[in-house]
């Protein structure tokens, strides 16, 4: 079959740039292929009381599917050009936030007004955050929250589905450049485009990686940050959390002057297991109605390590780690902090005893056995810096859910319209190792969704 352009994976960068393409040239012929289910069939079944842990379905329905990774997370729009990935290097920071903003008013427009936009802007906290040697980072946060971010997702797809073909539970297999533009192949049948965008997440890492070698697309290796998710009575965060929504802390620590941050704050929010590539770490997020919300705050607390040379496998470090805490917990770990620095591991009841009740099922254990000792520290040593400004922090039940890893793709080589060396081939959002967050994948979805109809000759 043949189509003007094939987009494969349908999380945020896909649905943004279908969703452009339709609207700025609704005659193209466009095709999206998604390895997961359609949004209505994405069910984890870890339900904590008959399946407790991981299960290891053959696709994963909180990475892939409509939706993508994004289907059942938080839902925080993060606008800004500090964190969340590098798309400004690519195509200039007010670009990129323009974007950024495009999409914002898009996803209200589709179910999400009425939520609402935080900003650092005029924050008394960065003062009290410098005077406590930690340093809040500037940005806007939509907060749509995992059920509106969810009613979005329906919405948009309601919209799309007549306008775009999309083809799910079929992976893309291969995709050759012929000289009428690309063949994509999955297990049953070939297609053709005359453009094609590659938007195949994180979950799409080892495929991404290999088809960048079988087409000689130079990629480079990129960073994985380690850590913790830590969780704690909403009381300890609230005043932050009430103005702010998220706050992306940075703390250098004094031992090894290492950078640690906070990422993905969830306020009354519920810790969740996550699996890539059959590894189950840990995740959180939280609900914008107050019925689902929980008494617990939950954040990660990461640290950055890049390897270069001679090892430059950075994501193959960050999996035997992980693989070492699946080993020991058979999934993920829960560690009291008091229990940390007696050093002594959790057992069931000391967590039965814990003030803090743990929103996700996990193995009581010691995270000292599994997390490096630089890490840990560095990790510990934020705990206290944090304590200054949220008391209570540092609490023996403050509980600390690992590993928490990011991985990040390998960067893939592309140009300041996100095309590769081949003409008519993109690749975007977290596949590229470009963009780490919803807003960035987004955005890069219509950016290049933009550049085809500016250069397809309609
Ligand atoms: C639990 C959780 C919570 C999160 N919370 C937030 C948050 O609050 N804010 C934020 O900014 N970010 C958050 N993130 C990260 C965010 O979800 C991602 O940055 C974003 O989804 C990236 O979008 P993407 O389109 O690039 O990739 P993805 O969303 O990963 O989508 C890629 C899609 O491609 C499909 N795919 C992969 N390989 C193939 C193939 N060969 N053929 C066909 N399809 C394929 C996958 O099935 C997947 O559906 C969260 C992530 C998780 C897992």
């Amino acid at each position: 079959m043949q189509y003007d352009v094939i987009i494969i994976g349908a999380g945020p960068g896909g649905i943004f740039s279908a969703y452009e393409l339709t609207e700025k040239a609704p005659k193209l012929k466009v095709a999206v292929f998604e390895a997961g289910h359609p949004l209505a069939n994405r069910r984890c079944p870890i339900d904590g009381v008959r399946v407790k842990s991981c299960v290891h379905c053959t696709s994963c329905s909180i990475m892939s599917g409509f939706g993508g990774a994004g289907a059942f997370s938080d839902g925080k729009y993060n606008i800004t050009n500090d964190f969340g990935g590098t798309l400004y290097k690519y195509i200039g920071k007010q670009r990129a936030l323009e974007l950024m903003h495009y999409v914002d008013n898009i996803n209200l427009s589709y179910g999400g007004e009425g939520t609402k936009l935080y900003s650092t802007a005029g924050t008394k906290f960065k003062t009290i955050c410098v005077q406590n040697n930690l340093h809040l980072l500037d940005a806007s946060v939509r907060h749509l929250g995992t059920d509106i971010n969810y009613v979005v997702l329906g919405n948009l797809y309601d919209h799309l589905k007549d306008k775009v073909d999309f083809f799910f539970d079929t992976p893309v297999e291969n995709v050759e450049v012929t000289d009428e533009g690309f063949s994509v192949s999955t297990a049953n049948a070939a297609y053709t485009g005359r453009r094609c965008i590659i938007s195949v997440g994180r979950s799409g890492s080892k495929w991404m990686e290999q088809t960048c070698k079988t087409l000689s697309i130079p990629t480079q290796s990129n960073r994985v940050d380690l850590g913790v998710r830590v969780e704690l009575p909403a009381e300890v965060f609230a005043h932050l959390t009430d103005e702010l929504y998220e706050s992306k802390i940075v703390y250098r620590t004094q031992k090894y002057e290492d950078l640690v941050r906070t990422f993905c704050m969830n306020p009354k929010g519920a810790v969740v297991a996550e699996n890539t590539n059959g590894i189950v770490t840990v995740n959180g997020h939280s609900y914008e109605d107050p019925a689902k919300q929980t008494g617990n705050t939950n954040f990660a607390l990461l640290v950055a390590k890049h390897f270069s040379e001679p090892f430059k496998d950075s994501n193959g470090y960050g999996e035997s780690i992980a693989r070492l805490s699946n080993m020991l917990g058979g999934g993920v770990l829960v560690q009291r902090f008091g229990d940390l620095i007696r050093g002594q591991r959790s057992t069931p009841s000391r967590i039965a005893e814990s003030f803090t009740v743990p929103t996700l099922s996990a193995s009581p254990g010691d995270l000292s056995l599994v997390l490096p000792k630089r890490i840990l520290d560095g990790i510990i040593e934020m705990i206290y810096a944090l304590d200054k400004i949220a008391p209570g922090t540092a609490a023996d039940d403050t509980l600390l859910y690992g590993v928490e890893v990011k991985f990040y793709n390998m960067e893939v080589a592309v140009d300041e319209r996100l095309q590769t060396c081949y003409p008519g081939l993109y690749v975007i959002g977290d596949g590229s190792g470009i963009t780490h967050s919803l807003s960035h994948a987004s955005a890069s979805g219509v950016h290049v969704a933009r550049d085809i109809v500016d250069t397809l000759a309609l």
